[in-house]
């Protein structure tokens, strides 16, 4: 049963003239968001006390509200202060709390953005926002401060600043494509985009992040899965936080997804009074696999302003890969990640498995408890490498036209082929004293 008796309800006070199909259209959906607290209250018959409204109306003019009806309809009505769809689609006063530590643009994807619409932080893939729109508003975006501004759809000719940077940048060889979500687009402008992109000759990935099979799945249409299909290889991100989204319709969507051929990633976000608990991700985490999408990342709530009361301690995402690893198929385990405030990339962490380390044996431990040794070999030629492949006996056989990059950072550190023994901080005042006494 894809539409529920509850939903031609909801529908019915949303629309008069509101019919099976056009809750299952997505444009009717997006024409009928839910933007203010007398609307919400009309079609969830939930009422705010009065003192609440004025809180819940000063938040929601510094953070707009915007809910699908679909999302709305997910909404346990009489448990609703309780509820984990609740509490990602309607705000609360706390968004007005700034903290010291947050930050308007915590990740400095702005400062990271050689041209409009891209965020250029890895060498070899680019986050290319093709779309400052979304269906629904989630209370704990991390790009909260773009939230609310003037809804616009790109032009092509911005499109065109972002993917010109694409082609003059040969190293880029990953596109993720975000937003806002870029499935607010019409198919054609997702055509277009993806067949531009498609023919930079060194792009050898796109990858799309989209929110649509949680929160509008109807957005999934047959007309838009066989545009995408004209790009592979075609990854798609979605961004499942709770088991009560995955839904008759969420499934529909990713299946037509799954169908269509392409990968599916999940990237759900560890968040207080929502998901903050091993039991919650680990069945979260088996009902994607069972529809054929694997858990991608377990982020940390960013340092965004107004998310004080999403934020967990790291220990609770580590408590929450304790009760995976080992526990449960090593395909139903995201990889947690901090990402860097300053714009220093996401940081995995992990429980610690070394226990101790001797020259040649390593003791560990296992999800059980189980402390364990591991003989290191005794006789190991250590392969030097000078990044020389034709004079080297492993068989790598590069393609010529590829320009291997040079070893950065720790992999740098690494490198037989690199003299640098330590990468020091900026303003190191040890350092400045010595070229100061020079
Ligand atoms: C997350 C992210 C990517 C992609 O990172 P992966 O670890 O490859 O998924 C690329 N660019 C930016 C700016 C990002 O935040």
């Amino acid at each position: 049963m894809i539409y529920t008796n509850a939903q031609q309800e909801l529908a019915n006070r949303i629309d008069d003239d509101s019919s099976i199909s056009s809750w299952r259209n997505w444009k009717w959906q997006v024409k009928h968001v839910i933007r203010s607290i007398d609307k919400f209250e009309q079609v969830t018959e939930i009422k705010f006390p009065s003192d609440e409204r004025k809180d819940l109306e000063r938040t929601f003019k510094k953070f707009p509200l915007s809910v699908t009806p679909y999302y709305l309809s997910l909404i346990d009505k009489k448990n609703y202060k309780n509820d984990p769809i609740f509490k990602q689609a309607f705000g609360c006063v706390d968004e007005l709390t700034t903290l010291k530590s947050e930050l308007e643009d915590p990740l400095s994807e702005d400062k990271d953005s050689p041209v409009e619409g891209i965020t250029h932080r890895y060498p070899d893939r680019v986050l290319f926002h093709v779309s400052n729109i979304c269906s629904m508003y989630c209370r704990h975006c991390t790009r909260k401060r773009k939230v609310g501004d003037v809804d616009y759809v790109p032009s092509r000719d911005q499109l065109r600043k972002g993917i010109d940077y694409i082609a003059n940048t040969p190293q880029v060889r990953d596109v993720l494509l975000s937003g806002g979500d870029p499935f607010m687009l019409s198919d054609e402008m997702i055509d277009w985009l993806l067949s531009e992109i498609s023919q930079i000759r060194h792009v050898e990935v796109i990858r799309i992040g989209t929110r649509m099979p949680v929160v509008l799945p109807y957005r999934i249409t047959d007309n838009l899965i066989s545009v995408l299909k004209k790009y592979q290889p075609l990854w798609i991100n979605t961004h499942f936080n709770h088991p009560r989204e995955i839904t008759p319709s969420s499934r529909e969507a990713i299946a037509k997804l799954a169908d269509g051929g392409f990968p599916l990633g999940n990237q759900s976000v560890l968040l207080a009074d929502v998901n903050d608990c091993p039991r919650i991700m680990k069945v979260l985490v088996h009902k994607l696999v069972q529809n054929r999408v694997r858990p991608y990342y377990l982020y940390q709530c960013d340092l965004s302003e107004g998310l004080s009361h999403f934020r967990t301690p790291i220990g609770k995402g580590i408590e929450i890969m304790e009760s995976l690893v080992g526990h449960t198929s090593g395909f139903a385990r995201p990889t947690y990640v901090i990402d860097a405030p300053g714009g220093g990339g996401k940081i995995p962490v992990m429980p610690n498995y070394i226990i101790s380390w001797s020259t040649n044996k390593v003791v560990l431990r296992n999800y059980e408890g189980v402390i364990t040794t591991y003989k290191e070999p005794d006789s190991y030629e250590p392969r030097m490498c000078d990044r020389d492949c034709d004079k080297c006996d492993l068989d790598l056989q590069l393609n010529k036209e590829v320009d291997e990059s040079e070893a950065i950072g720790i992999e740098k550190l690494l490198s037989d082929s690199s003299d640098t023994i330590s990468l020091v901080p900026e303003n190191n005042e040890r350092i400045q004293r010595r070229e100061e006494n020079a």
